[in-house]
């Protein structure tokens, strides 16, 4: 009998009770959905609060799980299944395959001097080396950090530095929309910037932009592979709390934190989630339109489905080229049962026709998975009476790896309710607290969301290389209370369902991204003719929110005329564009010669935000020059 069979029974509700009232035993038992090479010594080490250790002792390692072990059943049945509407390509992979390719770069790695511990950093679009290179690094025991393909230089010379990197694993180019985006020139923009150079650049050429290759440092991986066709790497057997992973997020300052994942814990977790909230079958087919940069990418393209047997889709491409049916000719093809999208690109095509939808034998998909930004009612309801399959919503973060909210039809089949991602999940310990006084608040009353810490199996361990900036930033916003914040409002309505409101922060979320509002700052502020500036976030219909930006000139004469206002502003856009990618660019920048302040000098972002959502502004009592409003009302077109 598995792990779940003996505790799958009952309610959401009781599942959810024994998880916080009795952790070891419940987390003991989700342990044996994994393979272990050395049983652990204790479930939970939860001696130096909040730091948490998972598994203590346990030896186990994330590639074994997630293709290793797997041979013996499905050697010949597809493991990752890569789709490319860029460049016409589509090639399945069998486990036995993707073992091979993985030990290959294994094998590369280890020949250009990556040891256990060591730093990888991957740079690269959807193509199968990019989950090659994150196995290989899981099976010596090396730590990855993918950086998004549409970061830009700065933004990559900001996570090179953090992690220092001993390899950084890369391709020439990728494409969107059928335009070839280059990732060299920002690579090597970005290794000449950091202070911390890696050794080697492994260079994965598909033959869509030729590239400068540097003497030395730049090494081919089509020809290491030839080298190492046959090559044998073991896995390594690795204590369950070293380090899998980490991944840069945004949040309040400029600088990214490194959110760290443990190995033991991390594949418990999701094994667990791909049971009792995806209820992913081995030999079924996983279909994510994420990209491995986020971590949707991490937990559920390449490790959540992997381990629990089944095979992956990995798609670059757009939701509408060929045209707006692909994603579900892509369930028809491959007899996707589960789904995982996010709802700017179910927005995206709700604005197409709708007989896309009915165009393809969909009878295998069971459930459609939205997360990553708030799913709006409308937009439930449309793609669930369209498909007429389940539309389940989930609440989670970088920071957590899996799912807080939802519902979990593997351990009971509890309705969802419209926009609400659902109740607590197994292992949160989940509370809505009062931002100042730190108590509870009752019922359909907002509060910060909030997790009594220890955190259960999965979530991250600490900051990379910064532990006081784990504590600082996430267990000590809420008063004399040592809480994990997640840094959002919530409600929770009579029969516990929950409801997410927005951030407390300046983090918004574009299109599922989560960019960090001073970021963006920072990079309008290193244009020459800026001297300050503000950036909110304002809803959008389509992707949730967009970054607006408002710039106060060195010398406002500057764009007195019309045509060299609309000249900076694309120049500024450009600047945006070139140092953190085309994900960060405002949608619009403003020029005003005053950003509404408080007498201290804190720029009011809530209010410059409610304005441009034409909402009232709130208590302005604090503020040092009322006309800046008036302004920024002029500004967005609104009358003051
Ligand atoms: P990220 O770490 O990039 O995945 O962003 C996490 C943030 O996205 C959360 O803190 C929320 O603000 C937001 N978010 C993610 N999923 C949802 C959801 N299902 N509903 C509402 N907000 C969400």
């Amino acid at each position: 009998m598995g792990a779940g069979d003996a505790i799958g029974a009952g309610t959401l509700r009781e599942f959810h009770a024994r998880s916080i009232a009795d952790r070891e035993g419940f987390w003991r038992e989700q342990a044996a959905l994994i393979d272990w090479h050395a049983p652990f010594e204790r479930v939970l080490d939860y001696s130096k609060p909040p730091f948490t250790r998972w598994f203590v002792g346990g030896r186990t390692n994330l590639c074994h799980n997630a293709v290793d072990r797997h041979l013996a059943a499905r050697r010949d049945q597809p493991a990752l299944i890569f789709v490319s509407t860029e460049t016409d390509t589509e090639r399945v992979f069998t486990f036995g395959e993707l073992h091979r390719e993985v030990v290959r770069m294994a094998a590369i790695m280890r020949e250009l001097g990556v040891r256990r511990g060591d730093r990888v950093l991957i740079y690269m679009p959807m193509i199968p080396e990019a989950a090659f290179a994150m196995l290989a690094c899981a099976r010596i025991g090396a730590i990855h950090s993918v950086v998004f393909g549409g970061f830009a230089s700065h933004s990559l010379a900001s996570r090179i530095d953090d992690a220092s990197p001993v390899l950084v694993v890369s391709a020439d180019a990728g494409s969107r929309a059928g335009k070839v985006v280059p990732y060299k020139p920002l690579l090597d923009a970005a290794i000449d910037m950091a202070g911390n150079k890696p050794a080697n650049v492994l260079m994965v050429d598909r033959g869509l932009a030729p590239f400068e290759r540097v003497a030395g440092r730049d090494r081919d991986y089509a020809a290491l592979r030839e080298r190492h066709l046959d090559a044998e790497v073991p896995v390594e057997w690795l204590e369950s709390n070293e380090v899998s992973y980490t991944l840069y997020t945004s949040g309040t300052t400029g600088v990214p934190k490194g959110v760290q994942r443990d190995v033991g814990g991390h594949a418990v977790a999701l094994a667990a989630s791909m049971k009792y909230i995806f209820c992913g079958n081995p030999g079924e087919t996983y279909f994510s339109t994420s990209d491995i940069g986020w971590v949707v990418g991490h937990s559920y393209i390449v490790y959540g489905p992997l381990i629990a047997g089944m095979a992956t889709i990995m798609y670059e491409g757009t939701p509408l080229r060929p045209d707006a049916g692909i994603l579900w000719q892509l369930v028809e093809k491959y007899r996707v049962t589960v789904m995982f999208s996010a709802p700017t690109a179910i927005r995206v095509l709700k604005k197409q026709d709708p007989s896309w939808l009915s165009r393809h034998d969909l009878s295998s998909l069971r459930t459609l998975f939205l997360a990553g930004e708030p799913l709006d009612e409308p937009t439930a309801r449309w793609i669930g009476e369209a498909l007429g399959k389940p539309i389940v919503d989930n609440y989670w973060q970088t920071e957590t790896g899996w799912p807080i909210l939802t519902v979990a039809h593997g351990v009971e089949k509890t309705p969802t309710r419209l926009g609400s991602p659902g109740m607590p999940m197994y292992g949160y310990d989940l509370r809505l607290l009062h931002e100042q006084t730190g108590e509870e608040v009752g019922v359909n009353e907002k509060g910060v969301v909030a997790i009594v810490p220890p955190l259960p199996p999965g979530c991250m361990q600490t900051v990379w290389g910064d532990d006081e900036r784990f504590v600082k930033t996430y267990f000590s916003t809420i008063p004399g209370k040592l809480v994990y914040s997640t840094f959002d409002w919530g409600i929770r309505d009579e029969d516990g369902y929950y409801f997410i409101l927005g951030r407390t922060d300046d983090v918004i979320n574009v299109a599922g991204h989560r960019l960090g509002t001073r970021e963006i700052e920072e990079s309008l502020s290193s244009h020459q003719a800026v001297a300050e500036c503000a950036v909110v976030g304002v809803a959008d219909s389509l992707k949730g929110q967009v970054a607006m930006a408002f710039v106060v000139l060195k010398d406002p004469a500057r764009v007195a005329a019309p045509e060299a206002r609309m000249a900076l502003e694309g120049e500024l856009m450009a600047t945006v564009d070139k140092q953190l990618g085309a994900v960060a660019r405002p949608s619009r920048v403003h020029f005003v010669t005053l950003l509404p302040k408080t007498r201290s000098g804190k720029v009011l972002r809530r209010s410059i935000q409610a304005i441009c959502e034409a909402r009232d502004p709130g208590d302005l009592t604090t503020i040092e020059d009322p006309g800046a409003l008036e302004q920024l009302r002029r500004a967005v077109g609104l009358e003051a």
